[in-house]
């Protein structure tokens, strides 16, 4: 996993860690990013927090206005109560919608916790944990799964759960950002689902399925 961090580093530079937002921040944003481009859940969440001053101005609203405000991040008739009930549900908990407190909980502690919502899977919760607090975990979005298998590091029939789970021992704790990081920008940039760009990609070496399509353009040339 070294050599392949390494190798992404030299293709987009070095991304050391910094704080995304406030826990409250950041697990909304993510629940908004859910089964959406990039563009549209960042549109939705600024649309959010420019129409309501604070969460608890969120949890309080009808749904129906929460929805037409994320409407751009689709799913909304689902994330709209999703995200109000979670927020009720801190403030319940916490006594305000505040977060900051996990971070100095344990680790799974805080897991246990954020799974415990509805709408908040392993990959949300690894994403607030890492993104807000800096705990050394890792996510596996769409991106990573699809780099995982390509690059043989998982068996193609993995679950993004288990890939999460084979590969998170594998990467040093200190480096799991930064290689989460830079699979996504490689996720996007170069290795995308459909045409990824093979010939110009740093981890070809290290890549069965790269060489593989490479293997089959020459004989088709030939
Ligand atoms: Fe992805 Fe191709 Fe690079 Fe392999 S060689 S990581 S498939 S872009």
């Amino acid at each position: 996993m070294k050599s392949i961090l390494a190798r992404l580093q030299r293709m987009y530079g070095r991304k050391p860690w910094k704080c995304w937002g406030k826990g409250v921040d950041v697990l909304v944003d993510t629940i908004l990013s859910q089964n959406t481009s990039a563009a549209n859940s960042d549109a939705g969440y600024k649309q959010l927090r420019r129409r309501f001053k604070s969460w608890n101005q969120v949890a309080a609203a009808p749904v129906e206005e929460v929805e037409r405000h994320i409407r751009v991040s689709g799913l909304s008739r689902i994330k709209a109560p999703r995200i109000q009930a979670i927020l009720r549900q801190i403030k319940a908990d916490a006594g305000r919608i505040d977060l900051q407190h996990l971070a100095e909980w344990e680790p799974q502690r805080a897991y246990e916790y954020l799974t415990n919502f509805v709408g908040i899977g392993p990959k949300t919760a690894y994403c607030i944990m890492m993104f807000s607090f800096g705990m050394k975990v890792f996510p596996v979005d769409t991106h990573i799964h699809r780099i995982a298998m390509r690059l043989g590091l998982v068996d193609a029939k993995s679950t993004a759960e288990e890939t999460c789970e084979t590969l998170t021992p594998l990467i040093a704790p200190e480096d799991r950002y930064e290689m989460h990081v830079l699979m996504i920008e490689h996720g996007r940039k170069t290795c995308r689902a459909r045409n990824p760009q093979c010939d110009r990609c740093g981890l070809l070496q290290l890549c069965p399925f790269g060489k593989r399509r490479a293997t089959q353009r020459s004989a088709r040339r030939a």
